[in-house]
């Protein structure tokens, strides 16, 4: 149940309300609000007096659900906003991996010349081997941080566990939580308690109730600005490296409140099949997608194969702008 509090209350009784009715209290649009388990369809005795409004749910899906908020949240990146009324796609593109300055910058002046404002690196990367190799850590942030003062961009870059997310935070525009670490609440707490936005992957084994549930935790926290990825699932099928679950998607914008964005590159994992994946993914009329793009893919350190070399990606949003035309949105 979600419980807002009539405005005059303290927040020491806020506080005492709270573990009375075994609920998370925070603050929404200057609301004191309370959340607990979705088992719970009546208001308690001791809220009656306190409660302006309180919303009951069929399961632990409520900050995030449409019940609770029809319209979808806004999150504003940089000077640009998703979600809400806009029909914007936001274009997030870059390397897997920063691997040197020469090959961050030139990707970084690509998106330049085409006009896109976020740019995407991963420093710590979750890698499946640890002979792999597994980014270069402060020194790629402090790279990102330059491209970012030279070109202007929005930054997303990814956290891989608790030794360096101070810094993944402070850097960082846009806070990626990947498909291996969704399961880390030492993270998801601590998404739930900045003031950056959250882009939040789906693990490749998570039911989308787990998914959202994971989204649950930072929202509870307090942390509005959370993003769903849907970046592909393991099914039976091992020709691809996974299976982008565009129904699930399509669940996802019927139930949810949160912006969405569609990764086709990690979920295709060869670059032959990215282009087709993407235009699909523009048409599902989502808040964003997520492509990598290197100036060498088959010299990558990550990711080889399923990186766009620069003169594909051009030809790709090309097409990915009339796309979204189609549909009545614009690529941001
Ligand atoms: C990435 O974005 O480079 C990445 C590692 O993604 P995922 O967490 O989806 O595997
Ligand atoms: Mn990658």
């Amino acid at each position: 149940m979600i419980i807002h509090l009539k405005e005059n209350i303290s927040s020491d009784k806020a506080q005492e309300l709270a573990k009375e009715n075994a609920a998370i209290l925070l603050q929404y649009q200057g609301k004191q609000v309370l959340v607990n388990s979705s088992s719970v369809k009546e208001l308690s005795i001791n809220l009656q007096d306190y409660a302006e409004e309180f919303f009951v749910f069929p399961n632990d899906m409520q900050l995030s659900s449409k019940e609770y908020l029809p319209q979808k949240r806004e999150v504003q990146i940089g000077k640009q906003i998703i979600g809400g009324k806009q029909k914007n796609t936001l274009m997030m593109a870059g390397p897997c991996s920063v691997e040197s300055e020469e090959q961050i910058r030139e990707t970084a002046a690509l998106l330049k010349e085409l006009d896109i404002n976020v740019l995407r690196a991963g420093s710590y990367k979750p890698r499946t081997s640890p002979y792999s190799f597994q980014g270069m850590g402060l020194e790629g942030l402090k790279l990102l941080d330059k491209m970012r003062e030279e070109f202007g961009f929005s930054i997303i870059t990814e956290v891989r566990d608790s030794t360096h997310i101070d810094d993944i935070i402070a850097f960082a525009d846009i806070v990626q939580v990947g498909a291996k670490s969704m399961y880390d609440h030492g993270i998801l707490r601590k998404c739930g308690k900045i003031n950056k936005p959250v882009l939040l992957k789906r693990g490749f084994g998570t039911t989308l109730q787990e998914f959202v549930q994971a989204a649950e935790f930072i929202l509870s926290g307090g942390n509005a600005d959370v993003i769903l990825c849907e970046r592909g699932i393991r099914t039976f099928e091992t020709k691809t490296r996974f299976s982008l679950d565009l129904s699930g998607v399509a669940y996802l914008k019927e139930f949810t409140n949160l912006p969405i964005v569609l990764d086709p590159s990690h979920a295709m994992g060869y670059a032959y099949g990215v282009p087709d994946l993407a235009r699909a993914c523009v048409a599902m009329g989502v808040e964003g997608v997520l492509i990598e793009v290197h100036p060498n893919p088959k010299q990558a350190k990550s990711d080889a194969s399923q990186q766009l070399n620069h003169k594909e990606f051009k030809s790709l949003y090309s097409d990915l702008h009339k796309v979204a035309q189609s549909i009545g949105h614009k690529i941001i």
